[in-house]
């Protein structure tokens, strides 16, 4: 007989009985199998035990649909307490696209995602999205780099009107102004091929804005991006996630194939394309909090008037 081994380092000790490891503890072990088979997953200054699976057959059957993952900043952060959401530690980060290679998902690019989702082709199992928002330099300095280790695809939305400008958004609430791509750099990362979609030009919270100017912020900045790029923008996100029915109309007109929200869910057969829900991967998940929100978070928690799901009157 295999006598079980939890030789459970620092990390995984404050981890160990929070919700979301339970959950999978109880999935892949049912407590009597935790001798059986584990996995050492590489983490960063030490390494998290995964109990695996007798039943590892069983992470296939857990999601059905697709899974946007949502992210803003890659790199070292100071530990914080609020805007969590949007920071994610590199080292976290890599953790997460290792956990991602390990288990087999598919990390798909939104396109290929797009067909799926219409029925053109069949959704892979597992299937995953990886977005970045505000097209932040150091997307390319801490992201792309692990990215491009695994082969993964990415879509990064861009604030046509800020290129190379620091995001200066943040110096309201005294953060950071880290620097947006410029121009250059995103014909590099472009020929390298991540997807870049538009995230309007101002940033602007179209639902706070009139129907004019929110329609130019969509328009203008696909033509902006479309002369940067010399490729057609085919993507959109929603700045903060705000949007309603009338603004994803909006989008839908201007020609864009996709709109991402910041609705919780994942994505189904046959949903709307123009609002598509994303998980928000936040500061302080690690590659099993990440897991969790995969598998197990889907209340899709919308403002009021946010939109997601099946496409009025079908596909
Ligand atoms: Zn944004």
């Amino acid at each position: 007989m295999i006598a079980p081994r939890f030789g459970f380092t620092k990390h995984f000790q404050k981890e160990r009985n929070t919700e979301p490891y339970c959950r999978l503890r109880k999935m892949f072990c049912g407590f009597k199998d935790q001798a059986r088979a584990r996995l050492l997953m590489d983490f960063p200054g030490s390494y998290v035990p995964i109990p695996l699976v007798q039943s590892y057959r069983s992470l296939r059957s857990v999601t059905h649909g697709l899974s946007i993952l949502m992210y803003h900043q890659v790199g070292a952060f100071a530990p914080m307490r609020e805007h969590r959401s949007t920071y994610c530690d590199v080292r976290r980060f890599a953790a997460q696209m290792a956990w991602l290679h390990r288990f087999g998902y598919s990390v798909l690019r939104l396109d290929d995602a797009l067909d799926a989702l219409a029925g053109r082709r069949p959704l892979p199992p597992r299937a995953v999205v990886i977005t970045f928002d505000d097209g932040y330099e150091n997307f390319y300095t801490h992201a792309w780099p692990v990215l491009e280790r695994h082969g993964f695809p990415a879509t990064v939305y861009l604030i046509a009107g800020m290129l190379g400008q620091p995001s200066h958004w943040f110096a309201a609430d005294g953060r950071d102004t880290p620097p947006l791509m410029g121009p250059e750099r995103i014909r590099e990362l472009h020929r390298a091929g991540v997807d870049f979609g538009s995230h309007s030009v101002t940033h602007a919270k179209l639902t706070e804005i009139d129907h004019v100017a929110a329609r130019q912020e969509i328009e203008d900045s696909k033509a902006m991006l479309e002369d940067v790029l010399g490729a057609p923008v085919r993507h959109f996100c929603y700045p903060f996630g705000r949007h309603d029915r009338a603004i994803v109309e909006l989008a839908r007109a201007a020609g864009y194939a996709s709109g991402t929200t910041c609705v919780r869910a994942t994505a189904q057969i046959g949903w709307d394309a123009l609002a598509l829900p994303r998980k928000a991967v936040s500061y302080g998940d690690s590659a099993l909090g990440m897991a969790y929100k995969l598998h197990f978070k889907h209340a899709p928690k919308p403002r009021p008037g946010e939109v997601w799901g099946p496409r009025p009157g079908g596909l």
